[in-house]
């Protein structure tokens, strides 16, 4: 039995109101709050780059922008527990992030992702995800544009639309699909849970989706976080990354926005621990098949089961 906890923190130093390590004090915010994260691992003023010690060795100076954007002021509430009007506005505010980091020179690219969970090193529960502006692109952004440019070239189709293809004639790793968008354990999954939720149409980045786009990818992500948390009655850890098209200044027709979560857990006591194959060997061993983690996912049902307890205590 997890014990609930208090919508407000005193300690806390994303709660409203609360001072942070640098002393400054949040706003007493209702919504959203970005800011400027007090402990960055990327600055405008970031140490030179080591002198590498060898020809062979390359260094360079990792600069740009770390910020927090805690989703909304209740201590006590997941991503999962919020309305779909208010996973939109989140979506809102990460166009507009993407959007105003995106356009510094200095900053190649934008990470928008959220750790959650103590079993992916998060030790304070308030909702909060974190952005790394960057003046170099991430390893998997860069080959996600690499591979999907290839693609297109050879065969005139974006990869990720004939992802979305194939996922929908087999069906059966599907888990959530509307007017515009969808979520699927695809075919290539390494973690038991792992979970693409995208909008069907190609968009490089999260700035490009429309209005009703964003509403039914609100409804999308709210769904399949409804889903994780009903699966054990637990809070569901994961590692949420969006992927997006860098902002170097290159094109990139190729890219397709999309969400990536990457659960840790393939029990509710069991971590998926990288080892031998993976850390040693560098390949990714999967210890489940994605259509038996989907089934179990398309199983259970899409009103939070603390909603359902509350609605259950209330009579109704
Ligand atoms: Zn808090
Ligand atoms: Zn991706």
């Amino acid at each position: 039995m997890q014990v609930p906890l208090p919508t407000y923190v005193e300690d806390c130093y994303l709660c409203p109101g609360n001072r942070r390590v640098d002393g400054q004090r949040n706003p007493a915010y209702r919504q959203t709050f970005v800011f400027e994260n007090d402990l960055p691992c990327v600055a405008s003023n970031a140490p030179p780059a080591r002198r590498p010690a060898s020809p062979l060795y390359r260094s360079a100076d990792a600069r740009g922008f770390a910020r927090v954007v805690c989703y909304t002021p209740r201590h006590d509430l997941t991503l999962a527990e919020l309305d779909e009007a208010r996973i939109e506005a989140l979506l809102r505010v990460w166009q507009a992030q993407y959007a105003e980091l995106g356009d510094h020179l200095d900053v190649a690219h934008v990470l928008i992702f959220e750790n959650k969970g103590e079993v992916v090193g998060v030790s304070n529960p308030h909702p909060h995800c974190q952005i790394y502006a960057t003046n170099f692109v991430f390893r998997t952004i860069e080959s996600e544009a690499r591979v999907s440019k290839r693609h297109l070239e050879k065969t005139g189709r974006i990869l990720f639309q004939d992802v979305i293809d194939a996922e929908r004639r087999d069906a059966r790793r599907l888990l959530a699909e509307n007017d515009s968008a969808i979520a699927f354990i695809p075919y290539f999954a390494r973690y038991a849970y792992e979970t693409y939720v995208a909008p069907k149409e190609t968009h490089p980045n999260i700035a490009a989706l429309s209005k009703s786009e964003l509403r039914d990818l609100a409804a999308i992500l709210k769904e399949v976080l409804v889903r994780f948390d009903n699966l054990w009655r637990t809070s569901f850890p994961y590692v949420m990354t969006l992927h997006q098209a860098p902002t170097d200044g290159g094109l990139y027709p190729s890219m397709h926005f999309h969400i990536e979560f990457h659960p840790p857990l393939r029990t509710p006591t069991l971590l998926k621990y990288l080892a031998g194959p993976e850390i040693g060997g560098g390949n990714f061993l999967s210890d489940t098949s994605p259509e038996e983690k989907a089934a179990e996912l398309q199983a259970v049902s899409t009103v939070h089961y603390k909603q359902a307890r509350r609605s259950k205590a209330a009579g109704r």
